[in-house]
């Protein structure tokens, strides 16, 4: 007999309450507020009121549906944190009243190679996305944190450090895993040299928190005018990438290059300022590039050009803990969730500094 459930059949064996929320129903309409269902708890569940919400570039990207896929309507949100106000009775990670944090995964397969790893952010059998996954357990999609309340699995929920300001620790869990992860990947240590390409969310805890390893760490910035912002984040200097000359400055310098910038550019400039060895590791731009990469400097060096998503719960845990111990948070400005759509205007202006934060008692005025 086969015993696997279909959507629909999960969706009817588990119950759900409406929680408010802020999402949109297509690619061109502004983000409004509206209801969504999330499920009552099960045995294994954690129910968290949302107090802060980060916004992310992929939130923008999702809600317009710049990657395809979308599935609407859609509730952006993937940098939650927020208190817990209900848990499941097989749950011991955390209890009633205590903070937690979501990031962009809560849900994977746990049985794979790379969930075996602790590395569910590439389960072979499809991890799911806070929002815009399918949703294994009620059917249907995931809705992210632009809501009232979420309702996790309590394996995929963090502990948040009770010393750091909360609104500014939400940006963490993405934009800070997002580039603590292949800082720890390639090993970057006090004698690693790593830039930086774009200085906006992602950017900003990237060289926050290679800072915090102890890297000699420069910006990459097509915007002058942020170069004392990112000095005072801790680079150690700042290459305007437009400017030739300052280009040429730092050729075959760098161990690894973390690389933010969200749409299509030209990465070749970037691989010439690598090291013999050294890494570009892609993390915005989704899709082939344009120009080509040209594979010369590569072979000639033995140099890379590499892609990292997010990371896993662990490891997001481990940066967790890191940032409580060396008081790294994001530099934030705290927003309504009616502001969300002049957010994302003010985002795609690169107007920024550095990662906008939901204030989620908005939601509920
Ligand atoms: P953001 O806050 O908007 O920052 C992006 C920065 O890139 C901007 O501040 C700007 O910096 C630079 N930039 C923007 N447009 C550019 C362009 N056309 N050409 C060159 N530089 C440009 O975005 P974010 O939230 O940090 O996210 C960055 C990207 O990472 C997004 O695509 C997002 O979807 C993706 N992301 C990936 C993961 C992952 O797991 N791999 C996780 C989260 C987000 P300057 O003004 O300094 O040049
Ligand atoms: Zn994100």
């Amino acid at each position: 007999m086969n015993t696997f459930k279909t959507t629909i059949e999960v969706a009817e064996a588990i119950s759900t309450k409406d929680v408010k929320a802020f999402g949109t129903h297509s690619p061109e309409a502004p983000l409004a507020e509206m209801n969504i269902e999330r499920r009552n708890i099960t045995p294994h569940d954690i129910e968290i009121e949302i107090l802060y919400c980060g916004v992310c570039h992929s939130d923008l990207h999702t809600a317009r549906n710049d990657w395809g896929g979308t599935m609407y309507p859609a509730v952006p949100g993937h940098e939650i944190v927020g208190r817990v106000t209900s848990i499941g009775s097989a749950v011991t990670k955390l209890k009633v009243g205590d903070l937690a944090g979501v990031g962009c995964l809560v849900d994977s397969c746990k049985t794979c190679d790379s969930c075996k790893q602790d590395l569910e952010q590439y389960c072979l059998n499809g991890w799911t996305g806070t929002y815009n996954g399918i949703d294994k357990q009620s059917g249907g999609h995931t809705f992210g944190g632009y809501s009232e309340k979420i309702v996790v699995t309590g394996e995929f929920v963090l502990k948040v450090p009770s010393n750091l300001d909360l609104a500014a620790t939400a940006p963490l869990l993405c934009a800070g895993i997002t580039t603590w992860s292949p800082l720890r990947h390639w090993n970057v240590g006090k004698d690693s040299k790593v830039a930086v390409i774009g200085l906006g969310g992602l950017g900003h805890m990237a060289i926050k928190l290679a800072k915090g390893l102890g890297a000699n760490v420069t910006l990459f910035s097509r915007t002058p005018g942020k170069e004392k912002d990112a000095i005072a984040l801790g680079a150690d200097a700042v290459i305007i990438s437009t400017e030739e000359t300052q280009m040429a400055s730092v050729s075959g310098q760098f161990d690894l290059i973390i690389d933010t910038v969200p749409y299509v550019h030209d990465v070749n400039h970037y691989v010439a300022t690598l090291n013999i060895n050294g890494t570009l590791v892609l993390v915005g731009y989704l899709g082939g590039l344009e120009p080509v990469l040209n594979t010369v400097p590569l072979i000639l060096g033995r140099k890379a050009v590499a892609g990292s998503v997010i990371g896993g719960i662990a490891e997001t845990q481990e940066m967790l803990d890191f940032c409580g111990e060396h008081n790294i948070v994001s530099d934030i400005e705290l927003i309504h969730m009616q502001d969300i759509n002049d957010a994302y205007e003010r985002m795609l202006k690169s107007d920024v500094r550095y990662r906008f934060v939901i204030d989620m008692a908005s939601l509920k005025q």
